[in-house]
Parts: structure tokens; sequence; C-alpha cells
């Protein structure tokens, strides 16, 4: 049951405005109304490009933009219950998982603010060619100029703060679009750095239909820089759109994972729920298991008991570990890749009364199933017998994706042969490639991205370097 009614309005050039229309906040569990947004159009989101633009013309002072974040960090400690029941009311994230996210948007801003500390440019060793003896150089970094900060639905929190917090440490103004299912916690961190003494314009959140206020932020020059966190049609698209703008892309994966015959005793204890936290609607959540044939027996006896024990329901409950999925369209589109998928259902398979869809395994689908090799962002996993660890290195690499994979092995050049030969942006080795800390380089290759976020890596994408030669 939701706990937490907000009605928020939109924050352009330092204002709380409203627009006359509101759009409607649901709970992905309940249905209710769980909070009402401003909605914004092309009009609203060009104003706030103006805001942000009179905003850069006076830059802030890295201690300034540092203060500004760390206080931002200590409010989020402060207000962490209401942060979390907001990400779980929007959301239909498990309170379990929410109070984790707001834990790191902490984490977030805290790294952001040492960044902000720590931006400086670099000297040139100029008498290392004959041409530039007698000179002096070193490079400056600059802010880029307006960033036009785009965010999904299933981390309304923390990955806004991955959008915010950097681009305010590298001295960038901003106007975020938030996913339209959940823009609250948006507004809510947004008020929060208001209230750390952010001057106004430099964050503007707008509220509405994507494709308008995108097509603002696409066409305006003024946006420098674009970066989006979402799905790789969305994205690829921005980025074709905007040949002349950096555009940084943080997209899909289908995560697989390798489970080697000398795996640790404890591995199906810790990809069980790694494979179903917020119904697998995490880019990272486990969705490939490749399982050594030695272990295959074994592995599936501990892990399917151990996925039909993870309680289902109610996201508001502190003991459910997986709630619903957002809305219906994506847990009949789940259901039906579920349905296609040709291989042995162990576990879950189908919806539950209350629309929940049950934790499923299914055992050796076809590998040209969706299930297979696209992103199934729902609580689905899959097993695969495998013979080789070559084997399960190619299937592993048998999708466009590419943002994060695993292997369970204790053998080190195992190991390090899949750090080398997975074709993924990160690769975790007896860990499930869901774990992510918030200052790691994070981000994907292939059809995944082209960027990496984690504060330090966001505020080097977000600023440009600027040479400066002096004749002694
Ligand atoms: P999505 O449908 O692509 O939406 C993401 C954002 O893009 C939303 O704010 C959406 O607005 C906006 N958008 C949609 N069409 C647009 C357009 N034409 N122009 C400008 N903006 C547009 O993705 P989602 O369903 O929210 O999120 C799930 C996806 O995000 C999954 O693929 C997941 O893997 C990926 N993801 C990646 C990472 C990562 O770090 N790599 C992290 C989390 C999620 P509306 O909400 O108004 O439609």
């Amino acid at each position: 049951m939701a706990t937490t009614v907000a009605e928020r309005k939109l924050l352009v050039g330092g204002d709380w405005i409203e627009t006359g229309d509101w759009l409607e906040v649901r709970s992905p569990y309940s249905g209710d109304v769980v909070g009402r947004a401003a909605k914004a159009g092309a009009r609203e989101t060009a104003r706030a490009i103006d805001a942000a633009e009179e905003a850069m013309r006076e830059p802030l002072p890295a201690h300034r933009r540092a203060e500004i974040l760390v206080k931002v960090a200590g409010a989020l400690g402060r207000r962490h219950d209401d942060v979390a029941r907001l990400i779980c009311d929007e959301a239909g994230k498990p309170m379990k998982a929410a109070r984790v996210e707001a834990k790191r948007a902490m984490s977030t801003f805290t790294f952001a603010a040492v960044e902000a500390r720590k931006l400086a440019g670099e000297m040139v060793p100029m008498d290392a060619a004959q041409a530039g003896e007698g000179k002096l150089a070193f490079t400056l970094r600059l802010p880029r100029g307006i960033v036009g900060a785009i965010s999904p639905f299933n981390f309304p929190c923390n990955l806004v703060a991955h959008k915010l917090a950097p681009a305010l440490a590298a001295g960038c103004a901003t106007v975020l679009k938030p996913a339209s299912a959940t823009p609250l916690s948006a507004l809510l961190l947004a008020e929060l750095m208001a209230d750390a003494g952010l001057p106004p314009g430099w964050l503007n959140v707008v509220v509405g239909s994507a494709s308008e206020i995108g097509d603002v932020l696409v066409d305006d020059d003024r946006v420098a820089a674009l970066t989006f966190t979402g799905s790789g049609d969305v994205g690829w698209k921005l980025k074709e759109r905007a040949p002349r703008k950096h555009v940084a892309l943080e997209l899909g994966n289908a995560t697989p994972v390798i489970v080697c015959a000398d795996a640790p005793p404890d591995t199906a204890a810790t990809l069980a729920p790694n494979s179903f936290s917020y119904a697998g609607q995490s880019c990272i959540s486990v969705q490939r298991i490749y399982v050594a044939d030695e272990m295959w027996d074994e592995f599936v006896a501990e892990f399917v008991p151990r996925v039909e024990a993870l309680v289902v329901g109610d996201p508001a409950d502190e003991e459910t570990d997986v709630g619903p999925v957002i809305d219906d369209d994506a847990r009949e589109r789940i259901l039906a890749w579920i349905a296609e998928s040709d291989g042995d259902v162990l576990a879950g398979g189908e919806a539950d009364g209350a629309g929940l869809i049950r934790p499923t395994v299914i055992a050796n689908p076809s590998p040209d199933a969706k299930v297979s090799c696209e992103e199934v962002f729902g609580p689905v996993v899959t097993l695969t017998c495998t013979r080789s660890l070559d084997e399960a290195i190619e299937l592993a690499n048998s999708t466009r994706y590419g943002l994060q994979a695993g292997i369970f092995t204790r053998d080190l050049s195992s190991a390090l042969r899949a750090a080398r030969e997975l074709e993924f942006g990160g690769v975790t080795v007896n860990e499930a490639p869901t774990f992510r800390a918030d200052q790691m380089p994070y981000g994907g290759v292939k059809a995944s991205g082209n960027t990496r976020e984690g504060p330090a890596y966001a505020v080097r994408e977000l600023t440009e370097q600027r040479v400066v030669v002096i004749q002694l």
C-alpha cells in the first residue's frame, strides 16, 4: 500500500512552476496514484535552457560546487526513509532494494564532491620535442556547456544522481528529463539541491512528453552534451540526431554469468537473489547463467529452491524480495518471451493473482530465443549446460549487448581469460555482475553504450581540455 503522496512542481530557473497540466504517477503494484508532477512541454524546456545559459554566465567555483554536493549527500542521509519510500511507491521497487538505492545516491553525491575539488588539467612536457623548447604548456579542464540529461524509470533516484552530481562537479548547468513513470524522486533530489544552496538555473527539471522535450534538447545548439540512460533504440537514435553534441549513452544488457566446475560453493546462493532483485529490472540483473556440465545437477538443485524461496509481493512490505514489473505492457511482453523460449520452465513462468510474475527459471532455452540474447528486463533467468569454458564464453558473447558479465571459478587463469575474452564493459569474478559500486567506471561496449559513468569518469566526459602554450 502506498504511503507517500507527493505533488511536485517543476524546477525552472530557480522557480517551482506549475503548467496547468499534471502527470499522475501510479504505483506499479496497486495502481494507486502516489503523486502528481507538473507536466512540461517544448516551451518549458526552452525556458529551462535559457535559465541554464544564464546560470553558466557566472561560473560557480569548485569549492562551492563541492559544498553543495556534500550538503545534498547529507540531506539524502537525513531523508533516507522518505527517499526509499518514494522510490518504492513510484517504481514498485521493494523497500529492501529501495533503501540500497537511496544509500547509493549519497555515495554518488559524495564522490562527485571529491571530483569537483580535484578537477584540474595537466602539465604538458613541452621540451620533450625540439619544437617545444622554451615553452610552457598545460591544459585547463573546462565544462562542456549545458547538459541535457535523460534518465530511466528503474533507478529513479541514483541514476538521476549519476546525471546531476557529476554535471555540477564538472561546472555544467543541467536540464533534466526524468522518466515519466518515476519523476517524483528526481523532483525530490532537485528540492534537496535547491535547499543546499544551488543558485537558480544550475538545475532545471522538466517532466512530460519524451519526444517533445527530447526534440528541444536535441535541436537547441546551446545544449552541448546529452547524457542518456535507457533503452538502446531511443539512445542510439538520439546520438544519430545530434552529431555535433557530445552524446553519452548508458544502455541495456542481457547479463551473462559463467559458472565453472570449480565455482565456489556459495555461487547459487549469490546468484539467486541477484537474478531477481527489483524483478530483474536492472540493466545488470543476472539473466543468462552458463553452467559447466560437471556442476549442472548440483547447481540446479541448489539454485531453484533458493529462487522459489524468494518472497514475492507488495514492494512496501519489508520482507519482499520481488515486486511488480513496471506496467502491464512489460508484463505481457515478458510472459510472451517465456512462452516462446522453448526451454524447460523449472520455476515460475506465470503471473500470479496480483499480476506479479513469479521468479522464473528456464533450463536450456533455444539459443535464438529472445530470453537467450535480448534484454528481458523482468524476473527471468536462463540456465544453460555447457561443455567447456570456450563454449561458455562464446555463448555469453552471443548477444549484441556488452555491459557487464561474470564468472565464478577458483582458477585464476580461467578468471583472467574470461576478463580478457568476455566482450563487456565490466567483468566480475566470484561476484554477481549485478554488482556496482558508484565510484567504478561503469558502462558498456557494443549496443550497450559508449561511455563510462561513476563521478570521476562522468566528470571527464562532461569537461573538455583546452591547452595553453606560453612562450618563455
Ligand atoms: P526508455 O524507455 O528508453 O526511457 C528512458 C528515458 O528516455 C525516459 O526518460 C524516456 O521518457 C526517455 N525517452 C523515450 N523516448 C525518448 C525520445 N524520443 N527522446 C528523448 N527521450 C526519450 O528506458 P526505460 O524503460 O526507462 O529504462 C529501461 C532501459 O534502461 C533498459 O534497457 C535498461 O537496461 C536501461 N538502463 C541502462 C542503465 C545503464 O547504466 N547502462 C541503467 C539503467 C537502465 P519517458 O519515460 O517519458 O518515455
